[in-house]
Formats: C-alpha cells, structure tokens, sequence
C-alpha cells in the first residue's frame, strides 16, 4: 500500500511551509503516515515559533518593512527623493498607460466605482509627478515611491492581490538608458544581498523590458525612455526605471515557497503562521 498525506495533513503541511519534498512522501500504512505527520508537524510548529520569537526580541519588523527600510535607505544615499502618491486611482491615468479594455492588466484592475480603481502600478502616478517636478528640479530627477498596488490575481504561489510595489526612475540624465537602467538593478540587488540575473522580455505596457530576475523568478521589470508612452505625459528626456515586488524580494531571500507567507494578513505574521 503506498499512502499519500490526507487533504488536511497536506494542507496543514503547505500553511507550515513544509517542503515539496515532503508533502509528496507516500507511506506503507496509515499508522506510519500519521506518526511521521504528528512529527514533522511538531518541527514545522517550532520553526515557526522561533521566527516570531525573533521577530518579537530582535528585529521587532516584518521582513517586508526591514527590506523595504533598507531599500529607501540606499535610494536616498544614491539621491533618489522619495514620493508618496494616493493608492486610488483614475481610469484616466490607467488609459493614458494604454491599459483599456481589452489589455490584460486591465482585466485585474479592483474598481471603486466607474472611474476610479486601486492603483495596479506605480507607473502612472510617477509619469505625472516626474512631469511636473521636471520643471522645478535640475537634472536628472531621481524619484521613488513604496507603496501598496492591487491585482486580481488568479495565479498561485508568487502573486498576491495586494502587495508592495517599489518604483523607481530616473530622469535627465547624459548617457545610454540601457546601461544606467543595468546601473540602477545593480544599486538595488547589491543591498538585497541576492543574485540576479538580466532577461529581455515583452511586457504588455512597456513593450522592451528587461526582468530581473531571482532563482528562476521575477523580481522586477525595467524599462527605458525614449518610449512611446512618454508623450501622454509631456516627457521629452531619457529615463530608466524598475519596479520591484518587495514581498518576491524577501520570499527569495528567506527562501519561501509560498508567497502568503509574506503578504499583508490576518493569519501569518512576518513569515509565521499563527494558528500554531
Ligand atoms: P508576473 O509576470 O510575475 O505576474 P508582472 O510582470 O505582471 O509579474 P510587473 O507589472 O512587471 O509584474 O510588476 C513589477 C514587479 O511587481 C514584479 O516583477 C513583481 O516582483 C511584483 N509583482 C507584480 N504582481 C505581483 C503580485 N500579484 N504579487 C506580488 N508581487 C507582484
Ligand atoms: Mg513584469
């Protein structure tokens, strides 16, 4: 008799982060099955335990907030300001990135009501604000925001409706986008402590990116300026900016297999799962 876990060990084993490899254990009898559960349940609970001991006499932050302070850290350092633009959003901002009705960034877009959303992207919102500080600030601008972006999201282990967002884009400066766009992945991954590697990849609002990505995930994508979205926004100079998942960043770092383990919630916290 080869005994798989039942539907409630299995997922009880998922909510504890258990690895692959030993969600798919089979068993010769049911009594074999159940002990090693009551065991490695009893490991997984304590290693859960321990991180939110940390949490509570050491680091006193979620990972999340750590990585994100020491991302704006090194941004200010390099000159980046650091902006904060409302979580809502109009229809109009989203229209002016091209993304309308049949796009399919559109299809995950949360509506308030017929014309305003919450924002998906930082995109817009530092589009606009890089137009108007143009004008009241030498070059290059060099701006960023953290924030909050929702997406209804059906995919499973790397997404989440709501999660942060880091964006970051420079503006007016001498020299090839392309290569600063390398410069500032290098700044930021550089702190992370996390090994990268560059992809070439077509994205449905930018057109040519490049993804950065982290043991086989996307952590970010980059574009550059010139591009054909730049004349909704009244931007004539070359750019380079990224965006980055906050919660990918840290899930690689910690080595995550499940994104929600990360994610704002009600039943983990910082990486822990509560009911333990
Ligand atoms: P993916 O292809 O993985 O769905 P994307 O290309 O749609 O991501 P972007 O629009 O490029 O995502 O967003 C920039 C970054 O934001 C991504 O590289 C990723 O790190 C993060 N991100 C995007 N969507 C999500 C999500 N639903 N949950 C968590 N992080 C996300
Ligand atoms: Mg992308």
């Amino acid at each position: 008799m080869r005994l798989a876990f039942t539907v409630t060990q299995k997922q009880r084993l998922i909510e504890l982060d258990a690895e692959e490899a030993i969600t798919g254990l089979v068993f010769n009898s049911e009594e074999e099955r159940d002990s090693f559960f009551k065991n490695i349940n009893r490991e997984l609970v304590h290693k859960n335990r321990e991180r939110l001991e940390t949490l509570r006499h050491q680091r006193m932050r979620p990972a999340v907030r750590e990585m994100e302070q020491l991302l704006v850290k090194t941004l200010n350092e390099a000159g980046f300001i650091e902006i904060t633009t409302p979580t809502t959003m109009s229809g109009g901002m989203l229209a002016r990135m091209g993304i309308t009705g049949e796009h399919p960034l559109y299809q995950q877009v949360y509506w308030l009501d017929k014309n305003t959303c919450l924002r998906p992207m930082l995109a817009p919102n530092l589009y606009a604000m890089l137009g108007r500080l143009e004008k009241l600030w030498p070059d290059p601008v060099r701006i960023f925001e953290v924030g909050q972006c929702f997406r209804k999201e059906s995919k499973g282990s790397r997404h989440l409706s709501e999660f942060t967002m880091l964006n970051l884009v420079e503006m007016g400066f001498e020299g090839d986008p392309r290569q600063r766009l390398k410069e500032l992945t290098c700044l930021v991954m550089d702190t992370t402590g996390l090994l990268y590697s560059l992809e070439a990849e077509n994205s449905e609002v930018y057109g040519d990116t490049v993804d950065v990505i982290v043991q086989g995930m996307e952590i970010a994508s980059g574009a550059t300026g010139p591009h054909s979205l730049d004349s909704a926004w009244n931007i004539t100079k070359s750019w380079a900016g990224l965006g980055f998942g906050i919660e990918r960043l840290v899930m690689a770092r910690e080595g995550f297999k499940n994104i929600r383990r990360v994610g704002r919630s009600l039943m983990y916290l910082d990486g822990a799962r509560l009911n333990i």
